[in-house]
């Protein structure tokens, strides 16, 4: 080994993981944070998890939500034009009722 070109080496290096669990290990770095592990990764535990740092699903439920409330209070020609089918299919099914039932 040359000597002074090598970074410190630590034997008993602790990582710690989001879930709490941690590990001994060699490394340069003597501590080291991470988000999974082995005790909690979905793929070791078998459970579906989402692991959401950025907020993404839940930037998306909200996304969801508005446009949900959005097409709700639609206005426009296609709004009319779904509107006015689901009222003709209401009228029909009022005329034959028994139609509908056997279908
Ligand atoms: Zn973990």
């Amino acid at each position: 080994m040359k000597a002074a070109i090598h970074p410190k080496y630590f034997p008993k290096a602790k990582i710690v993981c989001a879930c709490g669990n941690e590990m001994i290990v060699g490394s340069t770095i003597e501590e080291i944070h991470v988000e999974l592990c082995s005790k909690c990764h979905p793929f070791y535990t078998g459970k579906q998890k989402l692991i959401d740092t950025a907020r993404r699903v839940e930037k998306f439920a909200e996304r969801q939500q508005v446009s949900d409330v959005k097409s709700s209070k639609a206005t426009g020609r296609k709004a009319k034009t779904v509107k006015r089918a689901a009222i003709k299919e209401a009228k029909k099914a009022q005329k034959n009722p028994t139609q509908l039932s056997e279908a």
